[in-house]
């Protein structure tokens, strides 16, 4: 093997690899793609929805045989205080199409088919092997990377690192910083195994029809941070995430945390009589745009969640790895059929793609959310959720106050938390981070 010369070589079998390693295996480089895992996605976490456009576009025919769980026709967003949840539901029939546009699936199951697909197109996969380290000659050019199977050097022309979050590769050599605390979410994730019949009443669904449960609000304790449940076939994942450094200024720990959220009462029955089988803990990159890093250099690429590509106001972060790698993948294959070598000044070509591609459009869209939210999180994800359950509970309940006085009650408990020019400057700067 370390005689032997890549094309490229792809460090990760996650999402972004895959991609990067698919798209140009099939237009016929010689690639090598690294993972680390026993097998791909022995590591790796997702809630997880997949969005079939970005899959679609790099393997059209993927609903044929790829492992997925059920296609999600209902999107519920809810803003939770201690004992209520105050809801907006979207549910369709339009989602139920031929080609169904979001699907749940496991990581573990998808990541293994994509990978069957990448050896298919005809790249090398070595699993249970580490890059421990970029290899570069004496003009800084990368020139391959030397893993941990005896410190053995592989050579390539271009090296992809599709390394996901921690990116230790890009960071050791110097082209990237370790994410700040304030940039990162770690996230705590649990597998609850219910009969498919029992998923299908709790939710309303029929055959693979799927729902998903979005949260926020005082489950995060006043933390940046979100709560998820997903319906698969035969289970239904929970999960709940919050920055790195909330975690660190309070005594919250991310168990504690995940604990209340399945305890609370309107989550509590949604699970009853489930069995736990997997729990997984991962970081989720979410500095937005202001965070990304350099994406290009001599001899290599950053995709994925390694570049920061990680929509966290949509939670989207897996289309954004797919479609890095699929574009990264594209521009080399481009240069290398012009014969030109891997220079910063032609992978930019994949800089100047990306650029043109929903990944950096929509994150440049939210730059300002990311801040705006951490350093604001006890209103958003605490006082104002409080406030709107209260309104919500005014509202509905029926106790002969006049509703002049309801609507009043309702106003003075916004005015008090807050004062009018707090509520007044919070609306701006969400509406000046939205715009
Ligand atoms: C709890 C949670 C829920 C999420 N939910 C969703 C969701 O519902 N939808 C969505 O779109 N996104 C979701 N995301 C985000 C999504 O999982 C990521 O954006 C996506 O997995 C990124 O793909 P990637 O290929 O960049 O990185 P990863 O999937 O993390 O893959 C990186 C791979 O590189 C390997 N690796 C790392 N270092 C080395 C090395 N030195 N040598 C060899 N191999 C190496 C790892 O083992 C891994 O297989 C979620 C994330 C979390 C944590």
């Amino acid at each position: 093997m370390s005689k032997e010369k890549f094309d490229a070589i792809v460090v990760g079998a996650g999402m972004s690899g895959n991609a990067a390693a698919y798209t140009m295996a099939s237009r016929g480089l010689k690639v090598l793609q690294l993972e680390r895992g026993e097998y791909p996605g022995s590591k790796n976490v997702q809630g997880a929805i997949l969005y079939a456009n970005m899959l679609e576009t790099i393997i059209p025919d993927f609903r044929d045989d790829a492992p997925l769980e059920r296609h999600l026709i209902e999107q519920r967003f809810w803003l939770m205080d201690d004992t209520s949840h105050t809801g907006v539901h979207y549910r369709s029939d339009d989602f139920n199409e031929p080609t169904p546009n979001r699907y749940t699936i496991i990581r573990a199951q998808f990541d293994k088919w994509f990978s069957r697909k990448v050896r298919e197109a005809g790249a090398t996969v070595l699993c249970e092997t580490t890059a421990t380290e970029l290899v570069l000659d004496g003009g800084g050019k990368v020139i391959g990377v030397r893993t941990d199977r005896a410190g053995e050097t592989i050579h390539a022309e271009v090296v992809v690192l599709a390394e996901g979050v921690n990116g230790l590769l890009g960071t050791r050599a110097g082209f990237r910083k370790v994410p700040k605390p304030e940039a990162v979410a770690l996230a705590v994730k649990e597998m609850h195994f219910l009969p498919e019949e029992v998923i299908g009443e709790r939710f309303g669904l029929t055959g693979d029809q799927g729902c998903v449960i979005e949260a926020a609000g005082t489950i995060s304790r006043g933390m940046a941070g979100l709560g998820f449940l997903y319906t698969n076939k035969e289970s239904v994942s929970l999960g709940i995430g919050c920055l790195v450094s909330d975690f660190a200024a309070t005594v919250e720990s991310p168990y504690t945390l995940l604990d209340a959220f399945k305890d609370h009462p309107s989550i509590r029955p949604l699970l009853a009589g489930s069995e736990v089988k997997e729990y997984a803990a991962h970081l989720i990159p979410e500095g937005g745009y202001k965070a990304i890093p350099q994406l290009f250099g001599n001899g290599w690429v950053v995709v994925g969640d390694a570049g920061q590509l990680n929509n966290a106001v949509h939670r989207e972060g897996s289309n954004l790895a797919m479609t890095s790698g699929r574009i990264a993948g594209e521009a080399i294959s481009m240069i290398k059929s012009q014969g030109c070598p891997m220079a910063p000044e032609n992978l930019s070509l994949y800089k100047a793609m990306l650029d043109k591609s929903f990944v950096v459009k929509d994150l440049k869209k939210y730059k300002d959310m990311p801040a705006l939210l951490h350093t604001n999180s006890r209103n958003f994800f605490m006082t104002y959720p409080q406030l709107l359950s209260k309104a919500a509970q005014n509202f509905v309940r029926v106790d002969g106050t006049p509703k002049i006085e309801k609507e009043k009650a309702t106003t003075a408990a916004f005015v008090k938390a807050r004062s009018r020019w707090g509520l007044f400057s919070d609306a701006v700067r969400l509406a000046l981070a939205w715009r």
